[in-house]
């Protein structure tokens, strides 16, 4: 069927940010690899990142980091609902903001599209601000331009503070 779509009309490209840091993230970053595999055509995976955490509660464990661009015939909404989705079958019960989660998925941008709504902002707001995002992000679409500010990935991340990013030599 995706087939069939992409036949009809050439994807935009979605990219995605997965993170974990709690359970076996590592699994829990991989299965959410192949569910969204389902849901569009792979194009490319992201190294694994080791990072610090960011904000929240103090104290809470490394997280594990990745990013992934896939072509799907699913609207940005449609999306993110299966990002959620995904996220609810790893188990993340939302307790408090920024705080430890077994699996947290977020769509980074689609394509040159911006958007505003209530559930659901494009490109993600807090993407070009963080090393966790722009690493793996720059492995899978260095050259995709912030469609506000025309910035690259790549050149988001060189200017982005790196410390507590450790590159694994593994991919997702
Ligand atoms: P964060 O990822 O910032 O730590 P959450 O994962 O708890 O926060 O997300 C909270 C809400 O953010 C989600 O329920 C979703 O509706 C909303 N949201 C808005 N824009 C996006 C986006 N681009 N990607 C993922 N979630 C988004
Ligand atoms: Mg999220």
């Amino acid at each position: 069927m995706t087939e069939l779509l992409s036949e009809l009309r050439p994807c935009d490209l979605a990219l995605i940010a997965l993170g974990a840091n709690l359970g076996d993230p590592r699994a829990a970053l991989r299965q959410a690899r192949d569910v969204l595999a389902d849901v569009g055509e792979l194009q490319a995976t992201s190294w694994l990142y080791r990072t610090a955490p960011v904000g929240g509660p103090p104290g809470q464990p490394e997280y594990l980091n990745a990013a992934l661009s896939l072509a799907t015939p699913l609207s940005p909404q449609a999306l993110l609902l299966a990002l959620l989705g995904t996220e609810a079958l790893s188990g993340r019960v939302r307790l408090e903001r920024w705080g430890p989660r077994l699996l947290d998925l977020d769509l980074i941008g689609y394509g040159q599209r911006a958007l505003h709504t209530p559930r659901l902002t494009l490109p993600h707001p807090r993407a070009f601000e963080r090393a966790f995002v722009l690493a793996p992000l720059a492995d899978v679409a260095p050259g995709w331009r912030h469609p506000l500010t025309g910035e690259r990935v790549q050149d988001a991340l060189e200017r982005a503070d790196q410390a507590g990013l450790e590159r694994l030599d593994e991919r997702l």
